[in-house]
């Protein structure tokens, strides 16, 4: 059986189970790298500048782990999934920087994705990329579908469900055409809150952040993402906050935050990584309206290569004993 590697990185947290089903829909095994490790990163880091940015250097990590392991590695160059609304410049080149960088890379399928250019241009390149694998037009239609049904229920699953990417790509079921299998998690609604926000690959990568959703958890809050919310909140809250978005994850950044910030979440903590331009500018959009709204404790970690585990445990702690105390003085002032 022909088999594609998947980056365990990027866009694998929005994606993955989408993936996944048009590759197997078409008859190809999907191998995924492992989880990161701090070898992963290392490798990754060595093949760039030091100043590219820490999840461009944990993807290439990734795919160094997946040299020879399958046949061929998909890569994707997104541009834009939604009119006007652009990935930053790493999306672009993502292929072109991995062959360059890594020559050892087994071939890499790409598919440039601009949703500005219309729906036809789109369906062209999904055929490309099946063309790789059989001829007929209709198999590559079909497996479109199922993939996108599956990405569908995916959202819908991390919506309805309140899980986080990792736990629904764990509790979907993407076999072929069979309904994914939905476990329920309620167990977790009166527990106090709090909302992460920031780039997916940075929230649910557990060796880069140290594994903060994970410790939230420990310490008994019930953690709030940009996945639980719909497309509609998400909007509706970036352009409460920003207006029309332009970058590629502005909704569920800035969105996101507003919308954490208006509800009763107790805490909200931004992500953001050291060396995206995008990061710097929709973090501290937010940082500003949780200073300006002085509801909503409010902070923000920076994330890099070096970051020390024990400096982002102190700086969590800190802002976890402040929730308390600020939940205390509410309980007095109400007896
Ligand atoms: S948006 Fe920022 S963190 Fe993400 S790939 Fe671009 S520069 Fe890197």
């Amino acid at each position: 059986m022909i088999t594609i590697g998947i980056p365990r990185a990027l866009l694998y947290y929005q994606y993955y189970p989408m993936w996944k089903t048009f590759f197997e829909e078409l008859g190809v095994g999907v191998v995924i790298s492992p989880p990161t490790t701090q070898d992963i990163l290392s490798a990754g880091s060595l093949r760039v500048v030091a100043d590219t940015c820490l999840p461009t250097k944990v993807f290439l990590g990734h795919v160094l782990a997946l040299v020879e392991k399958c046949d061929y590695i998909f890569i994707p160059a997104i541009r834009s999934v939604e009119r006007k609304v652009y990935s930053c410049s790493k999306f672009l080149g993502l292929p072109d920087m991995t062959r360059a960088v890594i020559p050892e890379s087994p071939p890499i399928l790409d598919i440039d994705i601009d949703i500005n250019k219309g729906k036809r241009n789109l369906y062209q390149a999904i055929y490309k990329l099946g063309r790789h694998f059989t001829w007929d037009p209709l198999r590559v239609k079909q497996a479109g579908t199922a993939a996108w049904q599956t990405h569908l229920s995916y959202k819908q699953l991390m919506h309805d469900r309140g899980l986080t990417p990792p736990q629904a790509i764990d509790r979907i079921s993407v076999v072929s055409s069979d309904e994914p299998t939905i476990q329920h998690n309620d167990s977790a609604a009166e527990r106090a809150t709090i909302a992460i926000i920031g780039h997916p690959y940075l929230l649910y990568d557990e060796y880069i952040n140290h594994r903060l959703v994970h410790r939230l958890e420990q310490a008994g809050y019930k953690v709030l993402t940009p996945e639980m919310l719909t497309i509609e909140q998400l909007k509706a809250g970036a352009v409460r906050l920003v207006g029309q978005a332009y970058w590629a994850y502005e909704e569920e950044v800035v969105g996101a935050g507003q919308h954490y910030l208006e509800s009763s979440t107790d805490g909200v903590i931004g992500i953001m990584t050291f060396g995206c331009a995008p990061d710097s500018l929709m973090i501290d959009m937010v940082h500003r309206q949780a200073a300006r709204m002085e509801t909503t404790p409010f902070m923000s970690l920076t994330l890099e290569e070096h970051s020390a585990e024990a400096g982002i445990i102190t700086r969590l702690e800190a802002f976890l004993d402040m929730i308390q105390r600020k939940k205390r003085k509410q309980v007095e002032v109400c007896v």
